[in-house]
């Protein structure tokens, strides 16, 4: 049992579970151990820390406070929204090593956004599409044997370093740095590289590697994917549909967008329009893998999810970074996206998920159980 498991059933438990919401979501789904952790950090808020007051000389339950910091970044002032410790007996501020540093990383983070400077997992994505390690990368661009690894783990990037990282992101520019440029690799990695821009290059993204789709999404049509097996293409145009048209498209509105447009293409058609799968989830109605699919389609370039943070929480907002392909939606399909948009585009995720609550499709299942496509019937607008 990882030792974290343990945290997550404590604060499952108290009624303080919708709080953390949709945190939870990421957890049932154990995506990786970096959301899980994020999660923790959130859960511990609501549980009671035991830390040493100097001031009052004795152990007590410290609090934890949100407040606005500003913190001088790169000789600019940045605001950003920090967690504290307080001792609840005398109010003085308490040391908390881990909120220093989560805070650190949140202004550095606030400042890169406001710069449109790449975030260290971009940085990451960059360097892995290439097959490089961070040596490698490294050497590559002749820089410091560890700028990478310190980019990478959060260190704030110099202004040309990011420019330079973002040309490389273009699998062309990757060939034309390489025939230009004297670079201290041998001809073994240089023909790594040479053929992972080859592939990347080849590979649409409509396209793809399928294996990721063929272990997590069912191929074969059933009950539980409104008799369809699971599209990628179909999928990928539905959520380029909303991200085009949305004003501000949040990962957790766009799941409940996802599967209303399924269900009521199903009550018209007999059939769903992506074949997936939904989840009665305890943050909504959700697609089966859908940190999965998310993670997929970043790596495909279809999204990118860029990842905010507004009093205190964490807003996951999806970015097309297309427009949706000519033909990959019938006028049909158009017109049940089209529906589904005008229906929730006033609406914040909240009132998506009080609205997609209360219908029969969700209210009749269990949690953590599949949503029958035959409850479409019952959705009404
Ligand atoms: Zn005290």
């Amino acid at each position: 049992m990882r030792s974290y498991d343990r945290i997550f059933i404590d604060s499952a438990t108290t009624s303080e579970y919708n709080e953390v919401g949709s945190e939870v979501a990421l957890v049932s789904n154990w995506a990786d151990d970096k959301d899980i952790l994020q999660f923790l950090s959130r859960a511990r808020q609501l549980l009671p820390m035991k830390k040493f007051c100097e001031n009052c000389d004795k152990e007590v339950s410290a609090k934890v406070v949100k407040r606005k910091e500003v913190f001088p970044v790169c000789g600019e002032n940045t605001e950003v929204s920090a967690q504290v410790l307080v001792c609840p007996e005398c109010g003085e501020e308490m040391f908390c090593d881990e909120f220093d540093s989560q805070t650190l990383v949140n202004a550095y983070n606030a400042y890169r956004m406001k710069h449109k400077l790449l975030l260290p997992d971009e940085i990451k994505r960059i360097r892995e599409q290439y097959g490089l390690s961070q040596r490698s990368f490294a050497k590559l661009l002749n820089w410091g044997d560890k700028t990478i690894y310190r980019y990478e783990g959060g260190s704030l990037q110099d202004r040309a370093h990011n420019s330079m990282l973002l040309f490389l992101r273009e699998p062309g520019n990757m060939r034309t740095y390489l025939a230009q440029n004297e670079v201290d690799l041998d001809e073994k990695q240089k023909n790594k590289i040479l053929s992972a821009v080859e592939k990347l290059e080849n590979a649409s993204p409509m396209e793809g590697d399928q294996r990721v789709f063929d272990l997590f999404f069912s191929s074969e049509p059933c009950e539980e994917n409104g008799c369809k097996g699971f599209d990628s293409d179909k999928t990928y145009a539905m959520v380029l549909f909303f991200g085009n048209k949305e004003r501000e498209l949040l990962k957790s509105k766009l799941m409940i967008l996802l599967y209303y447009a399924d269900l009521l293409y199903y009550k018209e058609n007999g059939v769903s329009m992506s074949g997936m799968k939904y989840i009665r989830a305890p943050y909504g109605p959700s697609p089966e893998n859908y940190d999965i699919l998310l993670g997929k389609m970043t790596a495909d370039h279809v999204v990118t999810v860029d990842i905010k943070t507004e009093d205190g929480y964490e807003k996951h907002e999806v970015l097309a970074e297309s427009s949706v392909p000519r033909n990959a939606l019938t006028k049909k399909e158009k017109q049940i996206l089209e529906c589904v948009h005008e229906k929730f585009s006033g609406l914040s995720s909240k009132e998506i998920f009080d609205f997609s609550c209360k219908q029969k499709p969700y209210a009749s299942t269990k949690p953590g159980e599949y949503i029958s496509y035959s409850y479409a019937s019952d959705i009404h607008f």
